[in-house]
C-alpha cells in the first residue's frame, strides 16, 4: 500500500531534522501537503523556523530553560495571545454544552517543547479571561500567569509527555461519556461512522484520585494508542495533535455517541451495526486524514467486536403481538396474574399435547 504524506506528517519530520526531498517516490500527499511543500519551496528554503504547530510562528527555542524576561516577553506575544483566546472560547462551549460543572473541567495547549499554555484552578470554564491562563513546565511547575494553574494539569502534561503528537488536551466532565465510565462501560463500535473516523475506540482507565501522578499514568498508559480516554469515575480526556478546538471536537463527538447509544438501547430493539467491511472503509479515510488508530491493519473479522457491550436495558419498549403479552407478564409482578398466565399456559399445552 502506498504511503500517504500529511502536513503534520511533513511537520513531523521537519522537527526530527529530516528532510522532506526524501520521501519515496511513489508517496500519495494529501492537497494540503502538496500545498505545504510548494509553500517551502517558494521559501528556497525546506527548513521550518520552528516545526511546533502550535508555535510555528513564536519566537524559536523558547524553552523552560530560557530567562523569565524571555519566558515573560513570550507569553505575551500576539500567537500566544489568539491561543490564550481560543482556550477560553473553548471553555465557553464546554460550559454552554454543560461538560464542566461548577470549576471543573482543565484546557492546556502545548507552546513549546517543554511548556505548555493552561488553565487555571478555581475558575468556571464559560467565564475565563486571556489573562487568567498560566504558562507552565511538562513538569507541572508555573512561570507565567496571575492566577494559579490547575491541580488537573499533571494529566496533561503526562499526556503531552507520553504522546509526543499532542499539542492540545481537553478534560471535561460531558454526563452521558462520564455514565459510561461510571457504569465501567466501554462504547461500542460500528454504530456511528464519526466516531470511528475522528476518535476510534475509547478506552477506560481505572478510576484515582483526581490530580494524582498514578491517575495521570493510567490514562498516558492509554494515549499512545487512543486519542480519548475515559476516566472511570470521573470524565473523559482527549489530545489533538491539530489544535485545542480539534480536541474539543472529540469530546462532542464522544458525547454526542454516548448519548445516542444510550437512547437507542430503550428503543427495544437489538442495536444495529455496520459490518466489518464498511468498518474498513472508513478506517481508510481515516488514514487519509492523517489520524493512526491501532484497528488500521486489522483482519475484518478483528473489527466490530462489541463483546464486551452490556447495555443494561433492551426491551423497555415492547415491539406487539405476542412480545406484547410477554412484556405485560414480565412487568407485572402481581403473584396472581402470574399464576392465572400459568394455569393458561399449562391448559393451552395440554390441549396441544392431545
Ligand atoms: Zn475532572
Amino acid at each position: 500500500m502506498k504511503q500517504i504524506i500529511s502536513v503534520r506528517d511533513l511537520e513531523e519530520m521537519l522537527r526530527n531534522g529530516g528532510d522532506v526531498r526524501s520521501l519515496p517516490n511513489d508517496a500519495l500527499l494529501t492537497p494540503s501537503a502538496r500545498d505545504f511543500l510548494r509553500d517551502l519551496e517558494g521559501n528556497g528554503t525546506y527548513k521550518a523556523a520552528n516545526g511546533d504547530p502550535a508555535s510555528r510562528s513564536a519566537p524559536a527555542k523558547i524553552s523552560s530553560k530560557s530567562s523569565k524576561a524571555d519566558l515573560d516577553a513570550f507569553f505575551r506575544t500576539p500567537e500566544i495571545q489568539q491561543l490564550k483566546a481560543e482556550i477560553c472560547e473553548v471553555g465557553r462551549r464546554l460550559w454552554q454544552r454543560a461538560y464542566v460543572d461548577g470549576n471543573g473541567g482543565n484546557i492546556a495547549v502545548r507552546v513549546g517543547e517543554d511548556i505548555a499554555l493552561c488553565t487555571p484552578t478555581l475558575v468556571s470554564k464559560g467565564f475565563m479571561k486571556p489573562e487568567d491562563m498560566c504558562l507552565v513546565d511538562l513538569e507541572g511547575n508555573q512561570f507565567c500567569g496571575g492566577k494559579k494553574r490547575t491541580s488537573e494539569i499533571l494529566m496533561h502534561l503526562q499526556i503531552m509527555k507520553r504522546q509526543p503528537r499532542a499539542v492540545a488536551t481537553v478534560h471535561c466532565h460531558p454526563p452521558h461519556a462520564t455514565a459510561f465510565a461510571v457504569a465501567g462501560v466501554e462504547p461500542p463500535s460500528c454504530m456511528i461512522p464519526e466516531i470511528e473516523v475522528f476518535i476510534g475506540r475509547v478506552p477506560l482507565a481505572p478510576y484515582r484520585t483526581p490530580g494524582t501522578p498514578e491517575m495521570g499514568k493510567l490514562v498516558a498508559d492509554l494515549v499512545e494508542q487512543h486519542n480519548t480516554v475515559l476516566m472511570g469515575n470521573h470524565g473523559a480526556v482527549s489530545w489533538s495533535h491539530v489544535s485545542v478546538e480539534d480536541a474539543y471536537f472529540k469530546m462532542e463527538i464522544l458525547e454526542a455517541y454516548c448519548r445516542t447509544v444510550w437512547v437507542a438501547s430503550q428503543l427495544g430493539q437489538p442495536l444495529k451495526t455496520f459490518t466489518p467491511q464498511q468498518l474498513q472503509d472508513l478506517l481508510k479515510i481515516k488514514q487519509t486524514l492523517g489520524i493512526p488508530d491501532p484497528r488500521i491493519g486489522l483482519k475484518e473479522c478483528e473489527l466490530c467486536d462489541n463483546a464486551e457491550w452490556r447495555p443494561g436495558v433492551s426491551c423497555a419498549v415492547p415491539s406487539g403481538g405476542q412480545s406484547s403479552s410477554r412484556a405485560s407478564t414480565e412487568h407485572d409482578g402481581n403473584p396472581q396474574t402470574e399464576e392465572v398466565v400459568q394455569r393458561i399456559t399449562d391448559m393451552i399445552m395440554e390441549r396441544l399435547g392431545q
